[in-house]
């Protein structure tokens, strides 16, 4: 049996993740935002929960860890660094390797959102997960910056494979393709990206699942060396950290 990952609603806006490692006999939850949700797509699945990894602390992403645990027989790995903040079994920190059998999670250390914030990578699934920190065609809040914190995780994750599989926290896609599109009024992936999120929107879909090549063509937080998105921003001739903090800083009163 191979691998599966599924995605699906949980709260407003926020992304359950499972991930089936029959080899492994291991369940994965990414974050905990809601245990109803999450043990209703686990029953439905007939997947019994085995470990849950917490990408950082706020209550969106960890309120659900109590409940689950009560399945049973639940392994909770969190950020050494969120300390009392997460309750957790197992510590880990950027450059560890958490295995499931063959399949290997990278831990990665990604402050900016939050400090003590990490994200997995698993290079044999092809998949990123990164809490809040990149969504499709955004990405998180600064809230522990400085801004130049949450620029440096990026790059770093963004120097992933380009055919890596993108799981954010949020499915805030539509809103932020709309920010996109005036940030790179001149890009006709953007203009398809924006279409996409409408139609998904009407149509009651998830619009969960991206790649990195994919985020490179339409993410203006990723898109920071290109003049188009530079002029827009009003930073032209600035660095790349300026010209990404000059974004953020519009999308967050951006309506
Ligand atoms: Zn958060």
């Amino acid at each position: 049996m191979n691998p599966e990952i599924r995605v699906f609603r949980c709260l407003e806006d926020n992304f359950g993740i499972l991930v089936s490692l029959p080899g492994a006999d291991a369940v994965i939850a990414i974050d905990a935002p809601d245990a109803a949700a999450i043990g209703a797509e686990l029953d439905r699945a007939g997947w019994r929960l085995t470990h849950i990894l917490v990408t950082h602390r706020h209550g969106d992403h960890i309120q659900g860890i109590p409940e689950l645990k009560g399945r049973g027989g639940v392994e909770v790995i969190a950020a050494r660094q969120a300390g009392d903040a997460v309750p957790a079994d197992r510590r880990v920190a950027g450059g560890d390797r958490i295995a499931f059998g063959d399949i290997a999670f990278d831990v990665y250390d990604t402050p900016g959102h939050c400090a003590d914030h990490i994200s997995f990578h698993a290079p044999a699934l092809k998949a990123l997960f990164c809490g809040d920190v990149i969504f499709k065609l955004g990405c998180g809040r600064v809230m522990e910056g400085p801004y130049e914190t949450l620029f440096a995780s990026i790059r770093m994750l963004a120097a992933l494979p380009d055919d890596t599989r993108v799981y954010g926290g949020h499915d805030y896609a539509l809103s932020n393709a709309r920010f996109a599109a005036a940030a790179d009024p001149g890009n006709a992936a953007v203009k398809a990206a924006l279409a996409q999120a409408e139609a998904d929107r009407e149509a009651g879909r998830l619009t969960a699942i991206t790649t990195l090549a994919q985020e490179k063509r339409t993410n203006p937080f990723l898109r920071t060396g290109d003049p188009a998105v530079a002029r827009a921003a009003g930073r032209e001739g600035a660095s790349e950290a300026e010209i990404f903090k000059a974004l953020r800083e519009w999308k967050n009163g951006f309506r």
